[in-house]
């Protein structure tokens, strides 16, 4: 059977690392990625992460594509104070657009690698990616990958991948109080 042409949105370095990992051993997947977060804020925590996005597609020798978009100001003023339509929008603007560009791209199907963390809001990211599959008729290929967080973790770990310290926006970065928080200005 031809393999499936896979469009990945990638979140993160260490969230693909499990996915990827996953995708790979059931076989069958020809995998591209997108970064496209414009969620994270400031710009050095997005190139940060970015940063260890070109480096896992040298790693897992994948293709991946970038589209960048800072969107801070819309995040201050139409989103503070609601955590929960603030997540279903962030999650949505990332979704239809890998959705969106697969449909474009002639991909078989998309997938997102926040379905590998155990602290994102699953079934809304689920329930979305339903909604944004048949808005423009590609297939989401949908897996459970949270069992396989920790084992990608450790690996990003080992290979020296960057792993953030807060979501990505600004109130998730107030609202993380780990103690490696970097220092930001906003
Ligand atoms: S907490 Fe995370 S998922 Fe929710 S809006 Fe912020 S960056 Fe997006």
């Amino acid at each position: 059977m031809p393999e499936k042409k896979l469009l990945l949105h990638i979140c993160c370095a260490p969230c693909a690392t499990g996915v990827i990992n996953k995708l790979k051993s059931d076989g069958g997947f020809d995998i591209t990625g997108l970064y496209y977060n414009p969620n994270i804020h400031p710009s050095a925590e997005n190139e940060a992460r970015k940063n260890s996005v070109i480096t896992l597609s040298k790693d897992e020798n994948i293709r991946v594509l970038h589209d960048d978009l800072i969107m801070l100001d819309y995040w201050k003023e139409n989103l503070e104070g609601d955590k929960d339509r603030r997540c279903r929008f962030c999650y949505s603007i990332r979704i239809d657009h890998v959705a969106k560009t697969a449909k474009e791209m002639g991909f078989d199907a998309f997938t997102t690698s926040l379905l590998i963390s155990p602290w994102q809001d699953h079934e809304k990211i689920r329930e979305i990616a339903e909604a944004v599959q048949k808005k423009y008729g590609v297939l989401f290929l949908y897996q459970d990958f949270r069992p396989f967080y920790r084992e990608g973790k450790n690996e990003a770990w080992k290979r020296g991948y960057y792993l953030q310290k807060y979501c990505g926006c600004v109130f998730s970065y107030s609202e993380s109080d780990h103690k490696k928080k970097p220092v930001y200005n906003f």
